[in-house]
């Protein structure tokens, strides 16, 4: 008898075999034939959309940004950072600003997210995302159609969560980066908690400690409506670079819905995990670049 260890990669291996015996055109005109189809489109996208943006945490991008990081401290990539000991406030807070004026607000609109707007033009959509780097909003995408359930670079908070407020950081961000001396900045730029005096923290989730502040309820309110509003309609979910961070927020719930429902058509696009944990016949995945797919279905 098989144990869940085992069985998981059988069916991963059963899936992605199912991939490669179908060719790129075929799935792409599936693709193509779900979205002309489809009355609303429920983007999910997770990390994998913004890294092939260009978003990447490591390698080149990081090694040139953060040199004296990685000298002083040993730093790896942007991802094991952000979770690094510093020793004071000061150094942390050097780290996230930088860190944050790279990913938020240096980062303009990517080509990438404007080719996805492209490909949903005219249609009714709304956007479930993990990503906390405010791409979909820069790129044009209508705000009130986006859940972004991990947070928002852009936003401080207390760090225990004690008042349900998010600060906008980005003046104190900059003034951070141009204060920084010797992977310092100076101790009066550290942010204390207006409310009870502590640590401030980044509005990513990490821990219990997050803040879901009232805008974070109405979008999550108003994605809960759309999804029920649109459950009997033709439902394009196209999931974009969502891995196994956080699989219970868009990976698990999509493939739940396209196995329930013959009206959903859920496309997969994920380089490292194209498979899926429950057989259907209504999914398309790929393994392929997303811009190339973004780009195919519009030629
Ligand atoms: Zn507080």
């Amino acid at each position: 008898m098989y144990s869940k260890m085992r069985i998981y990669p059988f069916i991963e291996d059963f899936c992605h075999k199912a991939i490669v015996k179908e060719s790129y055109e075929s799935r792409l005109l599936r693709l193509r034939n779900a979205l002309d189809r489809a009355d609303y489109v429920v983007i999910g996208a997770g990390a994998g959309l913004s890294a092939a943006a260009g978003i990447t945490y490591s390698g080149k991008r990081f090694t040139d940004n953060f040199t004296d990081f990685i000298a002083k401290y040993g730093l790896t990539d942007m991802y094991f950072s952000a979770f690094y000991p510093f020793k004071t406030e000061e150094e942390r807070w050097t780290y996230w600003a930088r860190h944050i004026l790279m990913n938020r607000y240096n980062m303009l609109a990517t080509d990438l997210y404007r080719l996805l707007l492209n490909a949903v033009k005219g249609k009714d959509y709304f956007v479930i995302t993990t990503n906390v780097d405010g791409q979909f909003e820069k790129s044009g995408f209508d705000k009130e159609r986006i859940f972004a359930v991990q947070g928002d670079y852009a936003y401080l908070q207390c760090a225990d969560g004690c008042h349900e407020k998010l600060y906008y950081n980005e003046n104190l961000v900059r003034k951070m980066v141009r204060q920084t001396t010797d992977c310092r900045i100076p101790s009066g730029l550290v942010p204390h908690c207006p409310v009870c005096g502590g640590k401030m923290d980044v509005h990513v989730r990490k821990d219990r400690y997050f803040v879901q502040d009232n805008q974070w309820y109405a979008s999550y309110e108003r994605y809960q409506d759309y999804m029920e509003k649109v459950c009997d309609g033709n439902v394009l979910l196209l999931e974009l670079g969502v891995g196994y961070n956080t699989p219970t927020i868009i990976r698990f719930p999509f493939e739940r819905l396209a196995a329930q429902r013959k009206n959903i058509t859920l496309v997969r696009i994920n380089k490292d995990y194209p498979d899926a944990q429950n057989r259907m016949t209504n999914w398309v995945s790929f393994d392929e670049n997303i811009g190339s797919i973004l780009s195919d279905i519009g030629t």
